[in-house]
């Protein structure tokens, strides 16, 4: 872990911070909020272990590439280790252990027995073709087969991986352990395990956080404009049920840019990522913007649901939202962070906003254990009332202190960790 030593957050504030650099940072501030052991936070301000892995594949043309693989635990004090796979060019050890330590929060926030993981390859999945990306994740499956289980540490689809890369990993890791084994990952197609609504339901909590969000601060969903940024499962799942409950959609985008038009956008017409990817440009409206211009246009909420870091202290001042939800992980600089408070900004943190991911997937993991599937209504009515409750104790730490929404997500988690801590106690 020498590279992780080195990157020890300093107390400048930097655009170019780490995910790790920005987990840190978060966890200090949040821990002046708590009334909680000195020692538990020097804890969790490290994971219990990063593995890195090389897996090597044959190429269709029959030569052989290299791909680095990591699996980063952050923490596993309240249950498995549990969090995404994700196959990107930028990922890193240190990204995955920022990623890792918000999957820890996020399953405390959302009181489920789940502790933090995060894993990737370093790959541009575009350059492959699905025959190569079915080897890279059989590879992988096996490089880290030790380190995860049922019972021990659970993977999830993330950016770049979807139901199908589960899928052959639930195959390789239950080869090779001679037993079916679905709990060992979740975001499974349902044929072999999957939950009903899972695959919608980081949207589906963005949407709903969003709804209490616009109703906690007195406005009327039906009068409320929105923009989303990024159209694949998190943005057009949210965007989709924000148009059905009668916001107004008036801008989404894709890697590509956005389209917008102050009528409101037909959210169903438009086709997501997973639909018809880079499609959202393709499509009859009345304004492009690129993306940089959607997260600037003067909208009642702002929904960043693309990639990370895309709020920063160079757009922060130009923000006209009244309301920023975060969709995907990560998606605001520490640096915007404090800009947007003093702004008045209120930013719903991406630990509660898109929580329903690992909420459905708790609920995944508890139907492969039992093997009984639930209907697709008690799944959404499960998540609605987790959702609620998430809402309700982040919102009474905001009501009962001087804290803004991350910093009360956070104390609710550490709260919950916290106390873990203690009843575990620190052995040996
Ligand atoms: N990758 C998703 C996230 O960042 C889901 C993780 C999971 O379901 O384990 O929340």
């Amino acid at each position: 872990m020498s590279q992780l030593a080195t990157m020890e957050a300093t107390g400048e504030e930097s655009e170019n911070e780490s995910a790790l650099e920005t987990a840190r940072r978060q966890l200090r501030e949040a821990a002046a909020h708590v009334d909680i052991d000195p020692g538990v936070i020097e804890r969790l301000n490290h994971p219990t272990r990063v593995v890195e892995v090389s897996v090597p594949i044959k190429r269709d043309d029959g030569s052989v590439d290299v791909f680095t693989g990591y699996r980063a635990q952050h923490d596993d004090v309240r249950g498995p280790y549990k969090g995404g796979i994700r196959y990107h060019p930028d990922v890193s050890a240190q990204e995955c252990v920022g990623l890792a330590m918000w999957m820890t929060w996020k399953s405390a926030v959302m009181d489920i027995p789940f502790g933090g993981a995060k894993g990737g390859v370093v790959v541009n999945p575009k350059e492959l073709s699905t025959r190569e990306k079915e080897r890279l994740t059989r590879r992988f499956a096996e490089e880290i087969r030790d380190e995860v289980g049922p019972h021990r540490d659970i993977p999830a689809p993330d950016m770049g991986t979807d139901g199908k890369t589960m899928a052959w990993f639930m195959d390789a890791y239950s080869m090779q352990e001679g037993e079916t084994s679905p709990g060992v990952v979740t975001g499974k197609p349902p044929v072999i395990g999957g939950s009903h609504g899972r695959e919608e339901a980081p949207g589906r909590s963005v949407a709903i956080i969003a709804r209490e969000t616009i109703d906690y601060y007195d406005m009327d969903i039906r009068d409320t404009t929105v923009a989303v940024q990024g159209y694949g499962s998190v943005g057009a799942n949210a965007a989709r049920l924000l148009d059905d409950w009668g916001a107004k959609v008036v801008a989404v985008s894709d890697v590509n840019g956005g389209i917008y038009d102050t009528g409101g956008l037909d959210t169903r017409t438009i086709p997501s990522h997973e639909e018809e990817p880079e499609g959202v440009m393709r499509q009859d409206a009345p304004n492009t913007v690129t993306n940089e211009e959607l997260l600037e246009l003067d909208v009642d909420v702002l929904i960043p649901a693309a990639i990370g870091n895309v709020l920063t202290l160079e757009n922060a001042d130009r923000i006209q939202a009244d309301i920023v939800v975060e969709g995907a992980n990560g998606p605001t600089t520490s640096g915007a962070d404090r800009v947007l408070e003093e702004r008045g900004i209120p930013v719903i943190p991406d630990i509660l906003a898109n929580a329903g991911g690992v909420t459905v997937s708790y609920f995944e993991w508890l139907q492969d254990i039992n093997r009984r599937k639930w209907s697709k209504e008690r799944v959404y009515n499960e998540l609605e009332s987790e959702m609620l409750s998430a809402w309700d104790s982040v919102r009474e730490e905001v009501e009962a202190g001087d804290v803004h929404w991350r910093d009360a997500a956070y104390v609710v988690a550490l709260e919950r960790i916290g106390a873990a801590k203690e009843a575990r106690g620190l052995w040996p």
